[in-house]
């Protein structure tokens, strides 16, 4: 492709709002363009390096025997009603009605339109196992799209689905998308790390996140030095403390005027803050939207509590949960603002944390304005509705495995897999027969990966000041020769003549023959990253030109045969 010929717009500073290094280098090269809020269109070389990350994970899904197919991303509402996902799913789900006033929505996922190609299609066993696949757009009203194609509303996404006759085959078929993700991320040039994952609105039962690891990921990851846990802080499971063998003393509300924090009550009565309790107070959501009850949920003072493990514990989707008006609350519960504890609290779902179990004599808000309980034990003075493992893993706490203090770090969550067990097929009516005839559930297992958030991931991992450094794999183009002065014959001739064999060579190659000065060539080549530079300059005459890799300073002048030889070599060893 001759660059003189391409539409390209290069800017010279992103917009303001683009604040990752990343985004703002897809903007300023020009490689995506931004149509509205999470919305974005794909340029030439944008989209030629997002075919390339598709087919590294067709040619993947195909070597595990996938089959690929394209469903449509409109979707009619009752397929979600059969689910249970129509509420489940939330505000993210785009939802549109026809002239008729049928409900349909764009699909964010596609479990639903698969699991119906199953409950019609398959009747025998002997169909099972099958991966059925597809690369297609899919839409998520996300609350905030944000850092361009990282949390777009409208985004590339791989989803494949493998269909089982039991929990043993689902085993087998996880293991082979997960070793096909491992190759698909490692040739996309990747430096990422397979973590446990929390289930989240798709459901099922075990879940990993392939993270691609940088500091302004959105996702973070709790790993430990000693052993080989890691997992997503959502879904990570945290040790309880040691339970206390000291003696109930007998409970007493004290007088704490003002202390509406743990950090305010702990001092004033001189406590550690490990020896109080926080309360947190939700209200929970109906389908129509309105207020369907409020839930306390308690951890030790100095703990955080994790939202993702509550709605599990409570068994709802996270959008139908919110901090509690807590006037409202008060007058059906009796809680009282900075002043709540399980004691005296009524008609609300309490959610203790696991920990606070084995504790003795803590001190907790007595549902009275300034005042607190002492000496608060569980089993003689509160219960809990649901007690379970609701606190934060935070950086320095126990190991869940060995004990170890875990370590905190940032990632890009560039693919997720997950065992969905028998949770649609179920819902949904999905069954084959066993060799008596009988039917059984159908087993799954759904597999995602973020074809265009991976694009901005390798970006992310892969760039300097002066610009991006695609990896051969997926760069748009292999090869930039940049030809210094356009109206020289010499150099005419010798770029052309290397344009054209590296193409009869099979090369994907650009050939900067713009009338402009040769540093804004440069400056454009660094930007767009290309990985291979050959420079056909004043030693033309002589038959040499530059050769220069983009992730390497230096240069080396060599003879023109050398540098077109140098650079198939190159290009289809990293391919
Ligand atoms: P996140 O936690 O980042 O919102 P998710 O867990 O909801 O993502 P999945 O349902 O697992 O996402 O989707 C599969 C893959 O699709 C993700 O691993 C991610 O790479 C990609 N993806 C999800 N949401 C978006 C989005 N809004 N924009 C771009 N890519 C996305
Ligand atoms: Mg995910």
């Amino acid at each position: 492709m001759r660059l003189s010929k391409m539409h390209v717009k290069t800017l010279r500073e992103a917009p303001s709002e683009a604040v990752l290094p990343s985004h703002i280098l897809l903007l300023r090269t020009g490689m995506i363009r931004k149509l509205a809020s999470g919305i974005y269109g794909y340029m030439h070389m944008g989209y030629r390096s997002i075919r390339k990350i598709e087919q590294i994970v067709r040619e993947e899904m195909d070597a595990i025997g996938g089959q690929e197919i394209l469903m449509s991303a409109l979707q009619p509402a009752e397929l979600w009603h059969d689910s249970g996902r129509w509420f489940d799913y939330g505000p993210e789900l785009m939802r549109l009605k026809d002239r008729k006033d049928s409900e349909f929505c764009l699909g964010p996922t596609h479990e639903e339109v698969f699991t119906d190609i199953m409950r019609t299609d398959v009747t025998s066993h002997k169909q099972l196992p099958m991966y059925l696949y597809q690369i297609q757009t899919k839409y998520r009203d996300e609350i905030r799209p944000r850092f361009g194609l990282m949390r777009g509303r409208e985004f590339i996404m791989k989803d494949a689905y493998s269909f089982d006759v039991d929990e043993a085959g689902l085993d087998k078929s996880y293991n082979e998308m997960y070793g096909a993700y491992e190759k698909i991320f490692t040739r996309c040039g990747l430096e990422f790390r397979a973590v446990e994952a929390d289930n989240g609105a798709i459901g099922g039962s075990a879940s990993h996140e392939f993270t691609a690891l940088s500091e302004y990921g959105e996702s973070e990851i709790a790993y430990c030095t000693e052993c080989d846990m890691a997992a997503t802080v959502e879904s990570a499971a945290c040790r309880d403390d040691a339970p206390s063998d000291e003696e109930m003393l007998p409970m007493e509300k004290v007088y704490t005027p003002g202390t509406k924090t743990i950090e305010d009550v702990a001092e004033f009565l001189g406590l550690d803050q490990r020896q109080t309790v926080k309360a947190l107070l939700f209200e929970t959501y109906n389908e129509q939207g309105q207020v369907s009850g409020y839930v306390a949920a308690f951890v030790r003072g100095d703990r955080g509590c994790n939202m993702t493990k509550l709605v599990n514990a409570l068994g709802i989707p996270e959008h139908a949960i919110a901090f509690a008006d807590e006037e409202a609350m008060a007058e059906k519960t009796g809680c009282v603002g900075g002043f709540t504890g399980p004691v005296g609290l009524h008609d609300c779902t309490i959610v203790v944390d696991s920990e606070l179990v084995g504790m003795r004599n803590l001190c907790a808000g007595a549902c009275e304005t300034d005042h607190h309980i002492k000496n608060m034990n569980y089993g003689r003075d509160y219960e809990g509705d649901i007690v379970t493992d609701i606190k934060e893993l935070k950086e320095g706490d126990a190991c869940p495995i060995c004990g170890a203090p875990v370590k905190h770090t940032r990632g890009i969550e560039v693919g997720q897999v997950f065992k969905l067990g028998t949770k649609y097929s179920e819902s949904m009516g999905a069954y084959y027969k066993d060799d008596h005839m009988e039917k059984q559930l159908i087993v799954m297992g759904c597999y995602g990966v973020g074809v265009s958030r991976t694009m901005q991931a390798v970006v992310e991992q892969h760039h300097d000041d002066k610009g991006i450094i695609w990896p051969v794999s997926v760069a748009p183009y292999e090869v930039i020769i940049t030809q210094v002065k356009m109206n020289d014959d010499v150099q005419n001739e010798v770029a052309e003549r290397i344009y054209s064999e590296l193409m009869d060579a099979g090369i994907e190659v650009l050939l900067d023959d713009r009338r402009e000065r040769a540093g804004v060539k440069f400056n454009d080549a660094d930007l767009l990253g290309i990985p291979v530079r050959i420079t056909v300059g004043r030693d033309a005459a002589d038959g040499k030109v530059e050769y220069k890799l983009r992730r390497e300073e230096d240069n080396s002048l060599i003879p023109v045969e050398q540098a077109i030889k140098d650079a198939v070599e190159l290009i289809r060893a990293e391919r």
